[in-house]
């Protein structure tokens, strides 16, 4: 393609939705991928915010014909203590359920519907350089034949997720202010006709001594599921010669893992991720704006990382636009602060899980169907919905929450628990 309005870098799901809504729009967008599809990625767990932001890319049709494990909340198991959050239950309006996917095909679907709207795609190049410019900026890429090639567009998308190139590029790399973790995964087949596995939640271990040591079960169809365990590096590394020992021995320390993984075959080897939390000291810059996980990365604990990133293209496409129609856009507060109002919800949650306040709210089964309601919608993910009192004073509501909650088990009364969040 030649003249491009728009060059986005990577093909996850922040690049095909904001290519396939700028295509949708009438512009002209090439992509550049540096893997080949289908290719194997972490972050498989919906939220229900996502449908949405599907929706407004034209991606939600192809996404439900793929026929994927439905999903419709949370549980959460600690020291025997199961619970549960139904996001159908949630304070919000909107989408209450959504699915658990592998995203070698969900990638794949979202970019092929992207290519269906006129979206060009070149995989296996490589994005190395970048100049900016407000009008007309341009990237150098390398191909597997090593050939390079200087292309400009009218702007440049950066969602290149973990490979964070315009970050690098244009030095907007900064702390994280997240602790460094680590991930050590598989996919398994699971044996088990256990009634009260729920294949319709995401299923959250907490370790029974190290409560910041936690593990996911993600159901697929079919009766596989991806399986994951976090903590800090040295802890992780420390059970076990090999990564897929150490998986294993974490596993076993987990009464429900345990069990519901007894007779669960591997389907392919662990894998590790370390570090991956991200931050950047700003989201746009002349001719640029970084999405997704180009931008900034939490945690996966409450599986945002997908619904930032899509909500990243929901925001940035249709200012591309009017950038192209010759119009002065204000990013920093059309897509910066408003982006950013959600993510510090989902990182004051974050924050909250590993001290514990977060577990002690979770693990508290008499709160108020109000306010479980509210905690619901965050989890599902709409953190940007201001009228939630859990969302618009994240941290202030967390503190007083779990201060009643730690009292209401200390003392058995939970009569102070009923305002909270009102
Ligand atoms: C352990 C762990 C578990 C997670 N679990 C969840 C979960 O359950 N749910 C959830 O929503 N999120 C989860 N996440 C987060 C999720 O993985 C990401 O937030 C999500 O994939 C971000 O999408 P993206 O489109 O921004 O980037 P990506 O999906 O990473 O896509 C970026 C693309 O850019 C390409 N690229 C990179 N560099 C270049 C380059 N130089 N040139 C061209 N192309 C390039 C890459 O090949 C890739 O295809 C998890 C993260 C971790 C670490």
């Amino acid at each position: 393609m030649s003249d491009v309005d728009v060059i986005v870098i990577g093909a996850g799901p922040a690049g095909a939705a904001a290519a396939a809504r700028l295509a949708t729009l009438g512009r002209r967008v090439l992509v550049l991928e540096r893997s080949h599809f289908p290719r194997f990625s972490i972050g498989e767990s919906l939220l229900p915010q996502c449908m949405s932001h599907l929706e407004e890319a034209g991606l939600l049709e192809t996404v439900i014909a793929a026929d994927y494990q439905p999903k419709n909340g949370a549980a959460f198991t600690r020291n025997g203590h199961e619970t549960a959050i139904d996001f159908r239950e949630k304070f919000t309006p909107g989408w209450g359920t959504t699915f658990q996917v592998e995203r070698a095909d969900f990638d794949q679907r979202l970019i092929d519907a992207a290519c269906a709207k006129g979206v060009e795609v070149r995989f296996g190049v490589s994005v190395e350089a970048f100049v900016a410019d407000a009008t007309r900026p341009t990237v150098t890429l390398r191909d597997e034949t090593g050939e390079t090639q200087t292309l400009s567009a009218g702007f440049v998308l950066d969602a290149s997720g973990y490979g964070r190139v315009l970050a690098r590029l244009e030095q907007l790399e900064r702390d994280a202010r997240l602790a460094p973790r680590s991930a050590l995964f598989t996919h398994v087949q699971i044996r088990t006709d256990d009634p009260r596995h729920d294949r319709e939640k995401i299923l959250i271990g907490v370790h029974p001594q190290q409560p910041d040591i936690w593990y996911w079960l993600i159901p697929f169809r079919d009766g596989r599921a991806s399986v994951g365990v976090v903590g800090d590096d040295a802890t992780l590394a420390a059970a076990g010669d090999t990564p897929a020992a150490c998986w294993q021995a974490w596993v076993d320390a987990e009464p429900r893992f345990a069990e519901l993984l007894a007779d669960a075959e591997p389907l392919r080897a662990v894998g590790e991720l370390h570090g991956y939390s991200a931050d950047v000291s700003r989201l746009h810059g002349p001719g640029y704006a970084l999405l997704g996980n180009a931008g900034e990365f939490l945690d996966p604990v409450f599986s945002s990382g997908v619904t930032i990133a899509l909500r990243s293209a929901s925001l940035a496409a249709p200012l591309v636009d009017r950038v192209l129609d010759g119009e002065t856009v204000d990013w920093e507060a059309a897509f910066e602060r408003p982006l950013r109002e959600g993510i510090e919800t989902f990182r004051a949650f974050v924050d909250a899980w590993y001290d514990g306040r977060l577990q002690t709210i979770i693990f508290h089964d008499d709160a108020p169907a109000e306010i479980r309601a509210r905690i619901s919608a965050i989890l599902a993910g709409y953190a940007w919905d201001r009228s939630n009192p859990f969302a618009s004073a994240s941290r202030r509501h967390i503190d007083t929450l779990a201060a009643l909650c730690h009292l209401r088990r200390k003392t058995g009364d939970d009569s102070e628990t009923q305002g909270v969040g009102t």
